[in-house]
């Protein structure tokens, strides 16, 4: 479906109140039923009806509609943080006993819940280098039920093969689960490639403004219903109807704004590869990235998000160089209207070892949705400090 057509139509019933352009914010945690039939009918299918706002809410279920189609899946689910969904899809498809493959470098709190939380209900996990496909062939035991990729990830963006991926999950028996945050449905659509289920920080792109914490889950009906009535229902963390009504609007300009913040990236990109305190580059569509061809098969673009080594001797002139930058805000998080740093020198103890993987010159910046020429002008004036 053509993606104009989603954003400004699909699952927008305007008839049904009072031809409001905008959808309203049906802020109401029930639904009440004419007689006992309409009663029973709406209790074979929660997922479909209104009972309960934990289960469905029409405006929830607006938001729902567009993200399934955006992704290429029959249906989806959105939860109260991308954390959120990544906890249900995978937690609702094991049990004790079972095994997940996952790619080695995953979101900082999805590799929590493999590590710290699953391990204590008898989950075990191995972490696999997930730019070599025979590793993950390899990590796969006769227990494992899920591989889990996140193709790119958000700091170095190691992309895995998804095709192939997909494949060997079918010919094992495994639920495939992709953190597509990074690309968005604009510039990768995962379920094309024949992964089962793909989630979402919607708090980055999707959403796009910085005012709202949500997580998504794509799937096949049966997957969302299967999670729907076990870790939604059970566990709770929906989003609410007026957070939905923001992330409708903010998908909206979802094309508009991860365009810019694509392009943005590209052109400052050109500036920063030629500059001679640049060590390297990190971005998927940069001719130096080591998987750059797989990229360009999986992906249609990039997006804001790149990281930079610098080259200098002292972390005292990194901290400078940080501090000096003025129209970048220094945060975590990525997505939305604002540029931002990552300086991994944030991570470092003043004094002691340090405690990030990342060398102290390494730098991971989102470019928003500024005037490129503007944040250039700062960044060439803090780049006098290394
Ligand atoms: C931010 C992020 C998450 C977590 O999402 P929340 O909405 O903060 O819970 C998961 N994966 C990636 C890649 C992220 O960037």
């Amino acid at each position: 479906m053509n993606l104009s057509e989603i954003l400004t139509h699909l699952g927008e019933d305007r008839e049904q109140y009072f031809n409001a352009v905008a959808p309203p914010v049906i802020q109401s945690s029930n639904f009440v039923f004419p007689d006992l039939a309409a009663f029973r009918e709406v209790f074979a299918d929660e997922l479909s009806n209104h009972v309960y706002t934990r289960g469905n809410n029409p405006t929830v279920e607006i938001l729902r509609k567009k993200l399934a189609a955006l992704e290429g899946t029959e249906d989806a689910l959105v939860f109260s943080s991308g954390a959120g969904a990544i906890a249900a899809a995978v937690l609702g498809n094991v049990a004790a006993g079972d095994h997940v493959v996952c790619q080695k470098a995953p979101y900082s709190w999805t590799s929590a819940l493999l590590r710290k939380f699953l391990s204590r209900f008898g989950v075990t996990h191995t972490f696999v280098d997930g730019t070599d496909f025979e590793a993950i062939r390899t990590a796969i035991q006769p227990n494992t039920k899920v591989l889990f990729l996140e193709s790119p990830n958000t700091m170095t963006f190691e992309c895995q093969d998804l095709a192939a991926c997909a494949e060997l999950a079918r010919q094992h028996g495994l639920v495939t689960i992709i953190d597509n945050s990074y690309s968005s449905p604009v510039y990768q659509n995962p379920a094309a490639f024949g992964i089962d289920i793909v989630v979402h920080s919607g708090t980055k792109y999707l959403n796009g403004h910085s005012d709202v914490v949500v997580g998504v889950l794509c799937a096949s009906r049966e997957m969302v219903k299967k999670i729907f009535e076990s870790e939604l229902m059970t566990l709770g963390g929906i989003l609410g109807p007026h957070d939905a009504a923001l992330v409708i609007r903010g998908l909206r300009t979802l094309p508009l704004r991860i365009q810019r913040s694509d392009e943005s990236a590209r052109y400052l990109l050109q500036k920063l590869e030629h500059h001679p305190k640049v060590e390297r580059i990190w971005y998927p569509f940069h001719a130096s990235f080591p998987q750059l061809e797989l990229a360009k098969r999986q992906m249609r673009g990039c997006g804001g998000l790149f990281s930079v080594q610098f080259k200098t001797d002292t972390p005292e002139k990194m901290e400078a160089f940080v501090h000096r930058l003025r129209r970048f805000l220094m945060a975590v998080s990525w997505g939305g209207h604002e540029s931002l740093i990552m300086p991994s020198i944030g991570f470092y103890k003043i004094s002691g070892r340090p405690d990030s993987a990342m060398p102290w010159s390494f730098c991971r910046f989102y470019i928003g949705l500024e005037d490129p020429d503007w944040l250039w002008e700062d960044l060439e004036q803090a780049l006098e400090a290394l």
